[in-house]
């Protein structure tokens, strides 16, 4: 409290979180959003439990504020449990000018056809080709229709419509077929960018008033992918642009790749004219990854580590543990080969298990306590409601108890959160229940083996 040092000491730690934070976010956002709206954030101060960051225009405060801050927040609060929330501010409050900061007001004219220029597609990452792709059941059909769209010189469908949840492989396969095409037809101009870097730049135009330059530079491609276009829900001019762009491309047969997190007709705050007409070409959906895949996807990137080798069955303790994407996969194995490399250690399942902790204990499965109440009455041949009941018939009250116990050590939730669920049942109960359930377990190992069972089931 009013040690001026130590609140020193603070800030600084809270930025080197923030630079945490940042990669974190390249990581899950991708490159391209990451530029867009985080990269030129920078850390100002942590008051109060609030961390402040600023931003360099209006625009970019209110739309990372929108999108990203609470994000932002739960990475922080993984770091820093002090931290209650984020708040985006601009850089400077003067000169601040319908959106845009002053100096980008000023130089206004001149810029506008720089940020065309340079920025109408995003980078391509030179690792995203076909060839690194792995196939299994769940990605055929998405990958199976980007090599179409690459290799044919007619449009096959359009558009091509991929989704699928977050880390799966959309903007990879994306990529692809521009590196694909760009390598086989240069002469094709081929325009990739995310949703919301359409938005930024047809904002962009329409603040400088030069829309009838973006409009002509959008209308002029051959091939246009735009990636994660959930993000223009709501958005309504930008939908509307980009529903123009979309029309006029299609009816010139050129080809329109687009991706989303959900498919068309689960995409919300887009006009219906809009979805329909996305669902025209073929809608390929990639679905979460299964074993196998996860398997090859993980074999054919350890053999790409040279220095050092991993073992087959840690290979194998990572595709079964990391389900949730590839990105996470991806992850997973990149810190276990730099520890590995880092401390010249071989890599183990042990030294696995030690180095993904926190990683390993996120991807467990989260249990709730409605399905443990759902498991445990089936198993015992009980109706739900007898379970819940205040019967005290140990043919009922049992099972009950051996619920509450796994309630307790399956899930977060406390005593009394856990008591509410039983039937509004007081904390001592379910206490009384828990202590129960370990005491008699010890001695009684049918009882025993059914616990074991039920969380084996529970866990999936
Ligand atoms: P999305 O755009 O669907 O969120 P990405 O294309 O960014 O996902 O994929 C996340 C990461 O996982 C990337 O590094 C990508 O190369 C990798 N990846 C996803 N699917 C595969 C696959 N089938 N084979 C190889 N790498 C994959
Ligand atoms: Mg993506």
């Amino acid at each position: 409290m009013g040690d001026r040092s130590v609140d020193r000491g603070k800030q600084s730690d809270s930025n080197s979180e923030w630079y945490k934070i940042q990669e974190s976010l390249k990581g899950e956002f991708g490159s391209e959003s990451y530029d867009t709206w985080l990269q030129g954030l920078e850390f100002r101060e942590l008051d109060n439990g609030i961390a402040r960051l600023s931003a360099r225009t209006p625009f970019i405060r209110d739309w990372v504020q929108r999108h990203y801050a609470d994000r932002i927040k739960d990475l922080w609060q993984r770091n820093n449990d002090g931290v209650l929330g984020v708040e985006v501010v601009t850089a400077r409050k003067s000169g601040a000018c319908d959106g845009l900061s002053e100096r980008e007001a000023r130089a206004a004219p001149a810029q506008a056809s720089v940020i065309f220029q340079d920025s109408l597609g995003g980078a391509l990452d030179p690792k995203y080709t076909f060839d690194n792709f792995v196939v299994g059941k769940s990605n055929e059909l998405a990958y199976n229709a980007a090599r179409r769209v690459a290799e044919s010189r007619e449009v096959p469908f359009n558009p091509l419509f991929l989704h699928g949840g977050v880390g799966l492989g959309k903007t990879h396969l994306m990529h692809a077929i521009a590196q694909e095409v760009r390598k086989h037809a240069p002469d094709k101009k081929v325009v990739y960018l995310s949703a919301e870097r359409f938005m930024y730049q047809f904002i962009t135009a329409l603040r400088y008033k030069d829309t009838v330059a973006f409009k002509r530079q959008f209308r002029n491609v051959d091939l246009l992918m735009i990636d994660d276009v959930q993000f223009i829900a709501n958005k309504n001019s930008t939908q509307e642009e980009f529903f123009h762009t979309f029309n006029a491309l299609v009816d010139n047969r050129r080809q329109v790749v687009i991706s989303a997190d959900r498919s068309p007709t689960d995409l919300k705050g887009i006009e219906e004219r809009i979805i329909s007409r996305l669902g025209w070409g073929l809608v390929a959906d990639i679905h979460p990854t299964d074993y196998e895949l996860r398997m090859g996807i993980l074999q054919a990137k350890a053999e790409q580590a040279r220095d050092i080798s991993v073992p087959e069955e840690v290979l194998e303790l990572l595709a079964r543990r990391i389900t949730s994407n590839v990105r996470e996969l991806e992850g997973a194995l990149n810190r276990v080969i730099a520890y590995g490399t880092l401390v010249g250690r071989p890599v183990t399942v042990d030294m696995v298990q030690d180095v993904l902790q926190d990683l390993l204990r996120a991807n467990d499965r989260k249990v709730t306590i409605d399905e443990i109440q759902r498991q445990v009455a089936e198993y015992y041949n009980l109706r739900l409601s007898e379970l819940l009941s205040s019967r005290r018939a140990r043919a009922i009250a049992r099972p009950r108890q051996v619920a509450m116990f796994l309630a307790k050590q399956m899930t977060s939730r406390s005593l009394p959160e856990i008591g509410r669920k039983f039937g509004g049942r007081d904390h001592t109960t379910v206490m009384h229940a828990v202590r129960k359930i370990e005491d008699l377990r010890r001695t009684d190992s049918t009882l025993d083996e059914d616990i074991h069972r039920l969380s084996r089931m529970l866990e999936g």
